[in-house]
């Protein structure tokens, strides 16, 4: 609870209004209710007994004030007046509950967004993504309810404190009577609160299993129907959703058959309480009065032990949310500084090496390295060899685990990120793209930019062929994440993208490898052009780019195997020309270079 009270503070305001409002509903409710005890009198046209308590006598009082004309008709007034001030009350307090809870899941909402966004990515690299949006979405709601139930349990409070005094002033006998026989019935909801709670945690883990299920599924629709795996992935999901639904029925009867069950358990406390006030000879009205407020009071009652139920069963999804929200175990990437405005020199690697988690094997050790500005510079090898880690390290997605990044001598921790993200742009092979238009993609998070340049960029990506093909050109709806394009032009988009922004550094992960080979190769005189403006640094996984490349380094296992211009390194026939040898070099597009095609 303690993370959410943050959220809760700026209205703090609303725990004593709510408290305020309720108490003066129930006693509208209350002295409306007691008045009936004169008025009933003055109907019987008896002689009353004496008042079983000081209530009856203060209610008494207030219809001697009334005077003997037409009493009936003004006690009558009084009672509706005190309907009408409780309605009135209680519509205020769920107005300002209502209202306020909305902000507080409001603001909670934008907290995990913002929390999401500012996390380290190591967080996201391990996060399950099932779960994540399960809890963005599902528990944020629950959370919300959990609020509701929180301001019902403290107004419903306040009644049953406000009937319960009234019911002790009226006589304190039966009062005592009623607690003696609810006592067990209170124990036992207690105990079954706990069972549902205990349910509840189970529900909200088993959703969050079919959700992360769904999303697996649903990403790998292509391999499951190749490998006839359908059927084999319906019984999987349905046993997953079977005990979504058996733990869903037994959370949820439980929630449900309380209330009503509950209400029979107070019948005898009534028969009780008849049988006492017949033998003590106490006036009609009176007990008639107590028996009214004491069936008044079995809503709130009922409504303090279901929120309270409510709320254990909540609990699990506030747990969730608060887990994501908490700060303290979480990665984070103090950002520098130094505002950066051009790459002046060189980006250098200084005896860097990184680990995804503390423990693990490294995934790049004691890599040292110098990209000149200008240059071309071409990672190539093996699979697992430590490119995309690189990529990231450059891109301060993650800090060294030791060592250090350097731009222009300066260690990328003390560069503010945002200014060190603009001069630097990306184009990889899953080219990321976001429903929205062709334009607004390539144009991504650069609002400024206007169609001239959007369709220069696309021009130099070789993208402007295909785009002005399309029947709604530059404002076709890519769909979600690009899905209505083809790969190769998903790719031509994401290089755009890139080019727009007008980087110092371009940094190409096997960024055409989906576009076919004469596009490709108009796309390399492109670069070719732009290569000694801008600095390239390309994950190569052919020769060809390998070759174009001013300087080439070989990673193994995490390790520079070798460096240096493209040439040297192929006539020393050293671990590129192993690479190569291994197949692990493509000799560039089919038919292109056939005396490239390998020994
Ligand atoms: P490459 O790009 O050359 O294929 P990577 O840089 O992706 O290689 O991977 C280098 C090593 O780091 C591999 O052993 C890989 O298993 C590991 N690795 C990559 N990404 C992660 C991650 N998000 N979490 C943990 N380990 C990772």
């Amino acid at each position: 609870m303690i993370t959410l009270l943050r959220f809760i503070r700026p209205y703090g305001w609303v725990l004593p209004a709510l408290v305020v409002l309720s108490t003066a509903a129930s006693l509208a409710e209350g002295l409306g209710i007691g008045l009936v005890i004169p008025a009933l009198d003055a109907l019987l046209g008896a002689e009353p007994g004496r008042p079983a308590g000081p209530f009856a006598e203060l209610m008494q009082r207030v219809a001697d004030q009334v005077g003997d004309r037409d009493p009936l008709l003004i006690l009558g007034l009084l009672i509706l007046a005190l309907v009408v001030a409780k309605t009135f009350i209680l519509v205020l307090e769920a107005v300002v509950s209502t209202a306020v809870n909305g902000r507080i899941t409001r603001d909670l909402r934008m907290a995990l967004y913002r929390q999401m966004l500012d996390v380290g990515m190591q967080f996201h690299a391990r996060a399950d993504q099932g779960s994540l949006i399960n809890t963005l979405d599902v528990q944020t709601s629950r959370t919300s309810d959990a609020l509701r139930a929180l301001a019902v349990l403290i107004s419903a409070s306040c009644t049953v404190l406000v009937f319960s005094v009234i019911l002790l002033m009226l006589s304190w006998q039966m009062a005592l009577i009623v607690f003696i026989t609810a006592v067990p019935v209170m124990l036992l909801v207690r105990t079954v609160s706990r069972r549902a709670r205990a349910r509840g945690d189970r529900y909200v883990r088993r959703h969050s299993d079919l959700a992360g299920q769904m999303l697996e599924m649903l990403s790998a629709m292509r391999t499951i129907r190749l490998f006839n795996q359908e059927e084999a992935e319906a019984a999987r999901l349905t046993s997953t959703a079977d005990a979504v639904r058996s733990s869903y029925v037994r959370a949820e009867t439980l929630v449900r058959v309380m209330p009503a069950t509950v209400e029979m358990l107070y019948l005898p406390v009534f028969i009780a309480v008849l049988t006492y006030a017949l033998a003590a000879d106490i006036p009609m009205s009176n007990v008639l009065v107590f028996l009214v407020l004491l069936y008044r009071l079995q809503n709130p009652l009922r409504r303090v032990d279901a929120n309270r139920v409510n709320l254990a069963n909540f609990a699990a999804g506030i747990s969730r949310v608060e887990e994501l929200l908490d700060r303290s175990d979480k990665p984070y990437l103090p950002p520098g500084r130094h505002r950066i405005q051009r790459l002046t020199d060189s980006v250098s690697f200084h005896r860097v090496t990184f680990r995804y988690h503390s423990g693990a094997e490294p995934a790049v050790r004691d890599v040292s390295f110098t990209i000149p500005r200008g240059s071309v510079f071409a990672i190539v090898g093996e699979s697992g060899a430590g490119k995309s880690t690189l990529i990231s390290l450059l891109c301060r997605f993650y800090d060294p685990s030791e060592g250090q990044v350097l731009v222009d001598g300066m260690d990328l921790r003390n560069i503010d990120t945002a200014s060190w993200r603009e001069r630097i742009a990306f184009a990889g092979q899953d080219a990321e793209l976001m429903s929205g238009s062709i334009a607004w993609n390539i144009a991504f998070g650069d609002a400024a930019a206007d169609r001239q340049a959007i369709r220069r960029a696309a021009a130099l990506a070789r993208a402007a062929e295909f785009i002005e093909e399309l029947p709604d050109g530059y404002d076709t709806d890519v769909g979600l994440r690009g899905q209505r394009l083809s790969g190769g032009q998903r790719q031509r988009i994401a290089l755009a993208r890139a080019l727009l922004r007008e980087p110092d550094i371009l940094i190409l992960d096997e960024a055409t490898n989906a576009v076919d080979s004469i596009t490709e190769s108009r796309i390399h005189e492109t670069l070719d052009n732009l290569a000694g403006r801008l600095t390239i640094v390309v994950i190569a996984h052919r020769l060809l780019s390998v070759r174009r490349a001013d300087r080439v380094m070989v990673m193994e296992a995490g390790e520079i195997a070798e460096e240096g211009p493209p040439g040297e390194l192929e006539r020393a026939g050293g671990a590129l020309t192993r690479l190569y040898q291994a197949g692990a070099l493509a000799t560039g597009p089919a038919g292109e270079e056939p005396e490239e095609a390998g020994p």
